[in-house]
């Protein structure tokens, strides 16, 4: 009989100490999720995980707010790339929701957005690649990343494409002011006395792509 998919990666993490926890629906992330080559060599790992702020450091880029739901599965795919050399791939393919805090492109302000991103995903060896990995392989939409030691971790992975889903520009508002290149201050909120720059239009259309050519 087949678990739920949230039940089974349950149990692979703990399978030892199931009896201390009333019930799986109620867990939330305790710790990391690794999946490793032995346990995807016996049979492929699904998952169905709420992971709370914090067990994913961002960095300064983002800040999740809220849990962020993540669901998806595992595999190993075996590379026949000779007749003994046979490569053990992780595919990971899944998804992930969750809404997150970001700095405002012009004064900074944390904005919040939702993001929300699928993903399908080769995972070699690490070492197992002399040279960089040839175009015609990832011919599909399937990217190649690396693995290490036997297993890969899911946050590490989460936290790459989470990031690579971020919009490469947000604005608190369309027309937010910035903040003020002289005295630092948040133009939205704080009007200051330092000298206006002129309002040409074409002055205007220079900082935008100024500030585009830098983030
Ligand atoms: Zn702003
Ligand atoms: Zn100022």
């Amino acid at each position: 009989m087949r678990h739920s998919s949230g039940i089974w990666a349950y149990q692979l993490l703990f399978p030892m100490v199931d009896h201390l926890f009333p019930d799986p629906r109620f867990l939330l992330y305790p710790q990391s999720m690794e999946f490793k080559i032995l346990d995807l060599e016996r049979e492929p790992v699904e998952f169905d995980l709420e992971l709370k702020p914090g067990a994913i450091d961002f960095g300064d880029e983002a800040e999740q707010m809220g849990n962020l739901a993540t669901s998806g599965g595992a595999e190993v795919i075996h590379e026949h790339r000779g007749p003994k050399e046979i490569v053990p791939d992780i595919r990971l393919r899944g998804r992930f929701a969750g809404q997150f805090q970001v700095p405002c492109a012009r004064c900074i302000e944390p904005v919040e957005i939702p993001l929300e991103a699928e993903f399908d995903l080769i995972f070699r060896p690490i070492g197992a690649d002399s040279e960089p990995p040839e175009r015609s392989i990832t011919a599909s939409e399937t990217e190649i990343g690396y693995y290490q030691k036997d297993s890969l971790l899911l946050e590490d992975v989460l936290r790459e494409q989470v990031l690579l889903s971020l919009p490469v520009r947000t604005l608190c508002k369309p027309d937010c002011k910035g903040l003020c290149p002289r005295c630092g201050a948040n133009r939205n909120t704080q009007p200051c006395s330092c000298e206006v720059g002129p309002s040409d239009p074409r002055w205007e259309a220079l900082t935008g792509l100024r500030s585009r050519i830098k983030s």
